[in-house]
């Protein structure tokens, strides 16, 4: 009989990472992260690079600058939106999705890091101290991906820690990566969830260059979950392909072999989109991609989407799949979708962007009430206003 492998043994190892500069900012140079950068940084301030590509190979440990807390900047109150915050401690990342929103977005590509993790929970214990009331479900992957470079994983820790002590916040890292070793023996309290961006393999190989394969990022989803983490899952963006159903439906599958409904605090739906600008650059950057081949509608938020037809079949085929395997009690919503979408896939949909998230507050409070200890008020929830 073979013996049973231990998961940590296959990994991938991304210490071997390679980057043609690292730059420490001197007035960080005594932060975790920068002594995890080591000895062959220089200290100065950062290269400032212009090109998306060029500026993945170099990484700048930065001291905080302004404002990082905010809600995601996709909020966009004709939709009906999660209205997640997000904390922007990293800008680019190593990977290249040819979807990737930031080839349109970035000005300083440099892959730069907040280093200051202390600036940056004092930002965020100031704000979300206004709203006590408030469960606030916090990410730093807006502008990058909060697991790609293991050195930078110092950051996540450091967040990971001092959520234990912040009662109305939770930490959300996401990533497309599979570095999650150094999480595992964190003292989290369950106030962090990890998450991934998930697709069907002949997506990660033909659209998510550098990503970790998905049997990698199932093996680590089954570690995280070990450790007591919930795991968050996005399919988003769902892509169109000739046998997408089936593929689908076998990713789904594979994922709830890897861990259990009772470990996935929330999964969320959206499809590819992007801006007309950006549909260029994809061409430009990645001419072998055929993301752009499909017929597209443009929305009022200027994004180019499938039809709504197309995405309503997308979404109800993936929530079908959701239940056949179990997990129908797990929290799904749509990202970017208006109402009337929700009602063909759901046959209900929130009344209000904050009535949605009244019920993921609700939901996580009853599912993992470790990670949020108070039952929310509804009439405080729907009485936030946005727009
Ligand atoms: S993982 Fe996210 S941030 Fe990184 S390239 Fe892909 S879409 Fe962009």
């Amino acid at each position: 009989m073979k013996p049973k492998r231990d998961l940590k043994d296959s990994f991938r190892t991304f210490e071997n990472m390679k980057f043609r500069s690292i730059t420490i900012h001197p007035k960080v140079r005594d932060t975790e992260i920068a002594k995890r950068l080591g000895g062959t940084a220089a200290v100065g301030p950062g290269p400032g690079l212009s090109d998306y590509r060029q500026g993945k190979r170099h990484l700048f440990a930065t001291p905080k600058r302004g404002e990082l807390f905010h809600v995601c900047a996709s909020l966009d109150p004709r939709y009906v939106c999660c209205s997640t915050h997000v904390v922007s401690q990293i800008s680019n990342c190593p990977f290249e999705c040819t979807y990737c929103f930031l080839q349109n977005y970035l000005t300083d590509t440099t892959l730069t890091v907040v280093a200051d993790t202390r600036a940056i929970i004092r930002e965020i214990m100031q704000k979300t101290s206004e709203q006590p009331w408030r469960l606030f479900r916090i990410g730093t992957w807006e502008l990058g991906d909060s697991l790609a470079v293991p050195p930078l994983n110092e950051a996540a820790i450091g967040l990971v820690r001092e959520f234990r002590n912040l009662d109305n916040c939770i930490l959300k890292l996401r990533t497309k990566g599979s570095a999650v070793e150094p999480l595992l023996d964190v003292d989290h309290q369950g106030k962090t969830v990890v998450s991934w961006t998930v697709n069907p393999p002949e997506i990660i190989r033909g659209e998510e260059i550098g990503t970790a394969p998905l049997e990698e990022r199932l093996r680590a989803m089954e570690l995280v979950s070990r450790a007591g983490y919930p795991v968050g899952l996005h399919f988003d963006p769902m892509i169109l392909f000739k046998g997408w159903e089936k593929a689908y439906r076998k990713l789904v599958r594979s994922i709830f072999s890897a861990i259990g409904p009772e470990n996935c605090i929330w999964i969320s739906i959206g499809s590819l989109r992007f801006n007309p600008e950006m549909k260029k650059k994809i061409e430009n950057n990645y001419p072998f991609s055929r993301i752009t081949a499909q017929e597209m509608v443009l929305g009022d938020d200027n994004k180019l989407r499938y039809l709504r037809p197309v995405r309503e079949e997308m979404y109800s085929f993936l929530l079908q799949c959701i239940k056949e395997v179990g997990c129908g009690e797990c929290f799904t919503y749509l990202c970017m979708e208006r109402w009337n979408v929700w009602e063909k896939v759901f046959g209900r949909s929130p009344f209000s962007i904050g009535h949605l998230d009244y019920l993921m507050a609700r939901s996580v409070h009853e599912r993992f009430p470790e990670t949020a200890k108070k039952a929310p008020e509804k009439k405080l929830y729907l009485s936030l206003r946005y727009g």
